[in-house]
């Protein structure tokens, strides 16, 4: 029985500590006691520790195994793992053949009470800390893979397919085409507007002549599913929130949306892209540009995600709340029906199916259209827009602080589920509450200066109440689609609203 000491250096770095060093270490770290037995080194240079290949780690576990060694003894954990998965593994190896485990630099020891849960614990944060790398090298790899090229095949309007090889690998990636990508960007600022259609912008388009540089003329399935494609939007922080709230496998690390690349979409073409269930699609960034900012692209998404709720009942055009007043008893929209001079709101379960009985009192279109009004132009006052002259370095620094934000709120889940799995240890409690405070200081921090940004440069910006009460029906109807989800009304006659924002 003896105890091993065990190093591990990936390369020879000038700030890295070299495995001679860490071994004298990891002998300062032996106690008196432990002097009697004897002592083995096991060391692996040029190893990196994010799997457990490295032979001499190897032989160190199948000395372990055969009873032969009483304790391990590192530097710091990272050196003998640093996969957590792999970590609590060799942790139940050590358990099972009674060896204990030390490192000396975090000084702490398995055979302490809570010594196993903190190394647990310690290498929950490890990770957080090799995250950081492994973005750092598949951003450098990915420069030189094929992982940010195209690989859809199809054709993209906007954009020409190049073909390349890379590391003898036929691939393709996409280069601007600009007289098409004019127009994409066109199409994108015209439907972000709040009164354009899909059919007004396709009339839009044949009014002024832009007629696509290949294949027929646009339809509005057509404009439909290339107003859906994200291979168009400048990848940033919004995006990603975008996808990750759809909850889209995302490759590519949070802090490549620098908002200055594409992404593309996996797993169904685009065209399908209106379901709802996003969890099978894929998101890959790409080496490419986007052609459009963020803002708009998402503006887009809203209103054709908008436009499928409300679905057919759009052509209905006798108020600028139709499809959004929902009966509460059936679940069905209110329709307007006529009755002399005025209209009023009747459930469609009543008026075609004759499955429900309707909403008692009479709901007039002008009293629901008043009211809502009201409650749109507040809901307005509180919206600060966005001024576009914000500064291409305000915008680069706007980014990187949400992307900061991300991190540190996907830490802090980290650490919530490491509370959770800790069980009621209460040292265990208190290193992770340190851990969260920190956390949520630094998410505090990075929501202010969002805040001081996103002030600053809306500062000019009008005030959107004073246009809604200025606004035509189609705008109305737009803005409406835009805030409101859904107008829930009782049988008693009481409104409740669903706001979108
Ligand atoms: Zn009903």
């Amino acid at each position: 029985m003896y105890t091993a000491l065990y190093a591990r250096q990936s390369i020879d770095r000038d700030n890295s500590v070299s495995i001679e060093t860490q071994l004298e270490y990891c002998k300062g770290a032996l106690r008196p006691d432990e002097q009697q037995y004897g002592v083995r080194c096991f060391s692996d240079r040029g190893y990196s520790g994010k799997n457990t290949e490295r032979p001499d780690f190897q032989r160190l576990m199948k000395e372990v195994r055969r009873g032969r060694v009483r304790k391990i003894i590192v530097y710091k954990l990272d050196r003998i793992s640093r996969s957590i998965v792999d970590f609590v593994d060799m942790l139940r190896d050590f358990r099972r053949y009674n060896v204990s485990f030390s490192s000396s630099q975090e000084g702490f020891d398995t055979g302490s009470a809570y010594g196993e849960m903190i190394c647990k614990i310690l290498m929950v944060f490890a990770e957080f800390e090799r995250e950081s790398i492994v973005n750092r090298v598949r951003d450098a790899f990915e420069k030189r893979s094929d992982m940010g090229l195209y690989t859809g095949g199809r054709q993209v309007y906007g954009y020409r397919l190049c073909e390349t090889v890379i590391h003898g690998i036929k691939t393709k990636y996409l280069v601007p085409e600009e007289n098409e990508a004019e127009q994409v960007r066109y199409i994108f600022d015209a439907y972000s507007q709040p009164s354009v259609t899909l059919r007004t912008l396709q009339a839009e388009l044949l009014a002024n002549n832009i007629v696509p540089l290949r294949g027929a003329d646009w339809t509005t399935g057509k404009l439909g599913s290339m107003l859906r494609n994200p291979v168009y939007a400048r990848a940033d922080a919004d995006i990603y929130s975008y996808f990750e709230q759809k909850g889209t496998r995302i490759v590519g690390g949070l802090e490549s949306f620098s908002g200055r690349h594409n992404v593309q979409l996996y797993g169904r073409t685009v065209h399908d892209a209106s379901l709802d269930d996003w969890s099978d699609m894929k998101i890959v960034l790409l080496e490419s540009e986007g052609l459009v900012d963020s803002e708009t692209w998402l503006k887009c998404q809203h209103k054709l995600e908008q436009n499928r709720q409300i679905g057919n009942s759009l052509s209905n055009r006798t108020s600028w709340l139709s499809g959004k007043l929902v009966c509460s008893l059936c679940g069905h929209t209110m329709t307007t029906v006529r009755s002399g001079s005025r209209r009023y709101f009747m459930c469609s379960g009543r008026t075609n199916k004759k499955t429900c009985k309707g909403i008692k009192p009479t709901i007039y279109v002008s009293d629901m259209e008043d009211m809502m009004d009201g409650y749109i132009s507040e809901k307005l006052k509180n919206i600060r827009g966005k001024n576009k002259d914000r500064s291409a370095e305000d915008t680069a620094r706007l980014n990187e602080l949400k992307l900061k934000l991300k991190s540190a709120e996907q830490k802090l889940d980290s650490v919530a589920e490491a509370v959770m799995n800790s069980g009621a240890v209460s040292e265990l409690i208190s290193v992770l509450n340190e851990k969260a405070l920190k956390l949520t200081e630094e998410k505090r921090h990075y929501l202010s200066a969002i805040e001081v940004l996103e002030r600053a440069s809306s500062a000019e910006t009008t005030d959107l109440s004073k246009k809604w009460d200025k606004a035509a029906f189609a705008e109305k109807r737009s803005v409406c689609s835009i805030l409101v989800k859904a107008v829930s009304l009782y049988e008693n006659g009481d409104a409740e609203i669903i706001w979108n924002i």
